[in-house]
């Protein structure tokens, strides 16, 4: 028994004005055949030695309870639950009608009523997903007063705009999803963190680090990886195509979070010049992974995107793959470094 604090108020034991302890206990309990643990608050009277609770404090208990309930069966909590919708701004009232519930649902969530598990799975999308709640905004428009609907859309749209990296990962990922044969993405499950770190890797060991040479520093070491152990580093699937090898979603990977580059003009061109993320740091690349990165670095890190284009069209990999096709890491063992 924790003591969480001591004041003078009317106890609600003796009922006499007096010093009352407010006091945290572990509890066990039962709530749908899951047995649950939580911290109950009680006011502790000294004089009848009793535990009392007041209408909020049963309110409290009882969410802690249910709380405990959600983290073990894998469900939102109430706080979690508050968090999303105050992320938008809407109103317990609005969000229930925005996603055709009952007028009192999110207020019954975000106070004692356990969410069943299909609106458990809404809430987590409209959380990662203001694309579609956008959508679903949209389409119960009627349901709202329309200043709350704008502001609401607003709110959203602001969000959807800072969540453009989720947008890029899915829609990475849905190219990926095609790639059913592995031997096209190296036997490995294509990691958007690692090719994050990949880019910065080399941005910060390669000086003059443009768009097409970035390109071969990423196909050269999954190859090289490849060659040695039988995995590429990143899962990235590389096509033929002519200035050599290009990772598939290549367009939409220099817009990932984390990816720093500056627009330079050359003449009328423009060219991007990638440069590390302040701070970054390894935590997912393998020693082994490190090591075909350098060797890559010291094989072609000094040469220009002419000579390094060359390189690759001289690779029996690029040579037997047609045209706009995909490179398959069979080739590995041929490649022109060890
Ligand atoms: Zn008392």
């Amino acid at each position: 028994m924790k003591i969480l604090k001591n004041e003078n108020k009317l106890c609600l034991s003796c009922l006499t004005e007096h010093q009352v302890d407010t006091v945290e206990i572990v509890e066990t309990g039962i709530f749908r055949d899951q047995e649950i643990e939580f911290s109950a608050i009680y006011e502790y009277c000294h004089f009848t030695d009793e535990y009392n609770e007041s209408e909020e404090i049963i309110r409290r208990n009882n969410c802690a309870a249910k709380d405990n309930y959600r983290k073990r069966t894998g469900l939102l909590t109430s706080k979690e639950i508050v968090k999303i919708r105050e992320k938008y701004g809407i109103s317990q009232k609005d969000l229930s009608e925005i996603l055709g519930w009952g007028m009192a649902t999110i207020a019954r969530y975000e106070a004692y009523q356990v969410q069943d598990r299909a609106h458990d799975d809404i809430l987590r999308k409209i959380d990662v997903d203001p694309k579609w709640l956008l959508e679903l905004l949209t389409r119960n428009c009627v349901r709202l007063s329309a200043k709350a609907h704008n502001k609401y859309f607003y709110n959203v749209s602001e969000q959807y705009a800072k969540n453009k990296n989720f947008y890029l990962v899915e829609s990475i990922q849905a190219i990926y999803a095609n790639f059913t044969d592995k031997i096209i993405t190296g036997f490995t499950d294509l990691d958007l963190d690692k090719v994050v770190e990949v880019i910065n890797y080399l941005a910060d060991r390669v000086s003059n680090l443009h768009k097409v040479k970035l390109m071969k520093l990423l196909w050269y070491p999954d190859f090289l990886h490849f060659k040695r152990y039988k995995k590429s580093i990143t899962g990235l699937a590389y096509s033929a195509l002519p200035l050599g090898a290009v990772p598939e979603g290549y367009e939409q990977i220099v817009l990932l979070e984390g990816v720093n580059f500056d627009t330079l003009m050359y003449d009328e061109n423009i060219a991007y010049k990638f440069k590390p993320t302040p701070g970054f740091n390894i935590k997912k690349l393998t020693v082994s992974e490190t090591a075909a990165i350098d060797k890559i670095i010291n094989e072609t890190g000094h040469l220009s995107t002419e000579q390094i284009v060359k390189k690759m069209h001289d690779e029996e990999a690029y040579k037997c793959t047609p045209c706009n096709g995909l490179i398959s890491y069979k080739y590995a063992d041929l490649l022109s470094i060890d």
